[in-house]
C-alpha cells in the first residue's frame, strides 16, 4: 500500500464522527489490503508502531521532528515551532509546512506503508553515540519524500498522537467484520497474542487459526485489571471469593524459559536488568517454564514500604548493585499465566491458583477462600493493619482477561477516591514554581482518545513537582501563551471529593478538589480511566 492511500483514509476517517461508520471504513480497509501489508496498516491506525508486547520504541520526540521539518521545509526552527502553536497540532503544522515548502526536491520518491515502517524500525534500533544524527537523517528523508498530507500523519505517527479515534473496539470490530469472524474471538485472541496486526493474519485464515492462539514466551501480555467495589455486592453475585492482600507495589510479569528469564513492568517494559535479585527469588521458586503475574514490595523490618521505594529500583539503569543492599524487594505472586508450553488464561481463577501452588515453592501470596463477608472483612482488616493497601477479592471461577478491568477483580481499599490520568498539558508556574509547571491538565480515555476532564494543582511537594518536570520537559508538543501541551505519555494519580457535571471539559465530568496522590509511572496512558468508568462512578455516588 502507497503511505498517500494510508494517509487518504486517515483523513476521510477524521471527518467521520461515528463510531459504526468509522468501523465499516476500516472493515473494507483491511479487506481489501494485500496480506503482507495487514499488521503494519492495522497497528498505524490505531496510532501504534509495534506491537504492544514488543520492546522496541520509536525514540523520537517533538524536537526530532520539528528540526527535521525545518530542514525539508527550508524555515528555521523557531517558524515550525510557531507554526505547531498556531496550529496547536504538529500534524497540521508539518502539513501547512510541507504545502509552502520553498525548495522542492527533484528526487521524491513516493513512499510505501511497508518502507516508512522500515524506516522506523532502523529509527528505533539505531543506538550509539552518532544515534541523533543517524535518527534525523532518517526522518528527514521520510519528510523530505512526503507529501503534506502524508506529513501530517508522519509527524503524528512519530509523535503518538494519530487522533483519528481508532481504538481497540473499533479496530477489534472492524477485524472481525473483514474476516467473517466474530468479535470475541477477536479479542480473545487479541488477550492472548497481544498485537491486533498478528490476530488480523490468524483472522483471515478462519476461526480455528484464532481460537487455537498462544501465549509466547518474552512477549507480555497486559495485566488483568481491577474495578472498584464492595465485599456485599460481590457475595451477591458469587457464593464464595478468593481473597488477597492487596500489595501496594508495583506489578511485575515473570517470564522464564530454559533458564532464560525476563521480567517486565506493568507497561510490558522489560526491567530484568534493574531487579536481578526478584528476578533470581522467583527462578529459584520454580523447576518450571512459566509466566507468572505478582507484585512486589519493599520490605523493612518485616513491613512493606510506601510504593515509591519500589519505584525507584524499577527506574534504575545504573548502579542496581548498591541500591539491592538499601531497599530490600520481595514479590508476591498471584496468578499463573501460562507453565511449560500451556496457556492457561482460560482455567477458572481457582484452577490457576492450584498450579500455581503445584509449580512455584515459594512468594505465592497467600490466599482466603471464603463465602462469608464477616470473615472476608476481618482479613481485610488484618491486611491494613500489616501495612498493606486493602484486599483484591477475585472469583474462583473467573479466567484471566488481559488488559480487562472487569467484575471479576475487585479492590477494597479505604474510601479514597482516586483516578488516573493522563496529563496532557499544563500552565507554567508562578512564584517558586516559575521555572516548573504549575497546574495539569489531565485527560481520561474514550474509544482510543484522550479527552480533558480536570486539572490539578495542588498535593505536590517541591520534590514531585520537579519530577513531573523532569518528566515531562521533553514531550512539550506545542503552546499557546502560558500553556504547554505534551506527547501524552505521563500519568498521575489524583484524589478528589467528587465527580460533578462540567461544561467546561470536553468529556462533560470534572473533578471537585483533585489533588495529586501520585505520578503513576508504572502506567501507561492507555491504562487511564475511561470516560464509560467516569460516568459510573458519578452515577455511583448520586445513587449514594
Ligand atoms: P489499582 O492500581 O488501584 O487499579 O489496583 C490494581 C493493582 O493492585 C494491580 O494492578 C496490582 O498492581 C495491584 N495488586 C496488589 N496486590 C494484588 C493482588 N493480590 N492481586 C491483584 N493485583 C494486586
Amino acid at each position: 500500500m502507497d503511505f498517500t492511500e494510508f494517509a487518504t483514509i486517515c483523513s476521510r476517517l477524521e471527518d467521520v464522527p461515528g463510531r459504526i461508520d468509522m468501523t465499516s471504513i476500516v472493515r473494507d480497509v483491511l479487506e481489501a489490503a494485500d496480506e503482507p501489508d495487514l499488521p503494519v496498516l492495522i497497528r498505524f491506525l490505531m496510532g501504534r508502531i509495534f506491537p504492544d508486547w514488543s520492546q522496541e520504541k520509536i525514540g523520537i520526540g517533538p524536537n526530532h521532528v520539528y528540526d527535521a521539518v525545518a530542514y525539508v521545509a527550508g524555515k528555521d526552527r523557531d517558524a515550525v515551532v510557531r507554526e505547531v502553536n498556531t496550529a496547536g497540532d504538529p500534524g497540521r503544522a508539518v502539513e501547512h509546512l510541507l504545502a509552502r515548502k520553498e525548495q522542492t526536491s527533484f528526487f521524491t520518491t513516493p513512499l510505501t506503508l511497508g518502507e516508512v515502517y522500515g524506516d522506523f524500525v532502523v529509527i528505533a534500533r539505531t543506538e550509539g553515540s552518532r544515534s541523533q544524527k543517524e535518527k534525523l537523517r532518517v526522518v528527514r528523508r521520510l519528510f523530505g519524500n512526503a507529501s503534506p498530507l502524508e506529513g501530517r500523519y508522519l509527524a503524528r505517527l512519530m509523535l503518538g498522537e494519530l487522533r483519528i479515534g481508532i481504538g481497540e473496539g473499533t479496530m477489534r470490530d472492524a477485524v472481525a467484520g473483514a474476516f467473517g469472524v466474530s468479535a470475541e474471538l477477536v479479542e480473545h485472541a487479541y488477550q492472548a497474542a497481544n498485537d491486533l496486526g498478528e490476530v488480523a493474519l490468524l483472522a483471515r485464515k478462519g476461526p480455528d487459526a484464532l481460537a487455537a492462539v498462544q501465549v509466547e514466551l518474552f512477549r507480555p501480555v497486559k495485566m488483568m485489571l481491577a474495578k472498584q467495589g464492595t465485599i456485599a455486592a460481590m457475595l451477591e453475585e458469587t457464593e464464595y471469593l478468593a481473597a488477597e492482600y492487596k500489595y501496594d507495589g508495583t506489578r511485575f510479569q515473570f517470564h522464564k524459559k530454559d533458564g532464560v528469564c525476563r521480567m517486565y513492568s506493568r507497561k510490558l517494559e522489560e526491567v530484568t536488568d534493574a531487579i536481578p535479585d526478584v528476578v533470581a527469588m522467583l527462578a529459584a521458586a520454580t523447576s518450571h517454564d512459566i509466566i507468572l503475574d505478582g507484585e512486589v514490595i519493599a520490605v523493612k523490618d518485616g513491613r512493606p514500604l510506601p510504593f515509591q521505594y519500589v519505584l525507584r529500583r524499577f527506574r534504575r539503569k545504573h548502579d542496581v548493585a548498591s541500591h539491592i543492599e538499601e531497599i530490600s524487594l520481595v514479590p508476591n505472586v498471584f496468578d499463573i499465566i501460562w507453565i511449560d508450553g500451556e496457556t492457561l488464561i482460560d482455567l477458572p481463577f481457582e484452577e490457576r491458583r492450584k498450579r500455581l501452588e503445584k509449580a512455584v515453592e515459594d512468594f505465592v501470596a497467600p490466599q482466603l477462600v471464603s463465602g462469608d463477608a464477616g470473615e472476608i472483612e476481618a482479613f481485610y482488616r488484618g491486611a491494613l493493619e500489616e501495612g498493606h493497601e486493602g484486599i483484591m477479592i477475585k472469583v474462583p471461577s473467573s479466567g484471566y482477561t488481559p488488559g480487562v478491568r472487569g467484575k471479576d477483580w475487585i479492590k477494597i481499599k479505604p474510601a479514597v477516591d482516586t483516578i488516573d490520568l493522563a496529563v496532557i498539558g499544563a500552565e507554567w508556574g508562578e512564584g517558586r514554581r516559575a521555572n516548573l509547571f504549575g497546574s495539569f491538565l489531565l485527560a481520561c480515555i474514550h474509544e482510543g482518545e484522550l479527552i480533558p476532564v480536570s486539572k490539578v494543582a495542588t498535593g505536590f511537594s517541591d520534590d514531585m513537582l520537579a519530577e513531573a518536570y523532569e518528566l515531562l520537559k521533553d514531550k512539550v508538543i506545542s503552546s499557546k501563551g502560558k500553556t504547554v501541551y505534551f506527547e501524552p505519555e505521563v500519568v498521575f494519580e489524583v484524589g478528589y471529593a467528587e465527580i460533578q457535571k462540567s461544561p467546561n471539559y470536553e468529556g462533560g465530568y470534572a473533578l471537585r478538589f483533585p489533588r495529586l496522590i501520585r505520578i503513576r509511572d508504572d502506567k501507561g496512558v492507555d491504562e487511564v480511566e475511561s470516560l464509560a468508568l467516569i460516568k459510573e462512578r458519578f452515577a455511583r455516588q448520586s445513587s449514594t
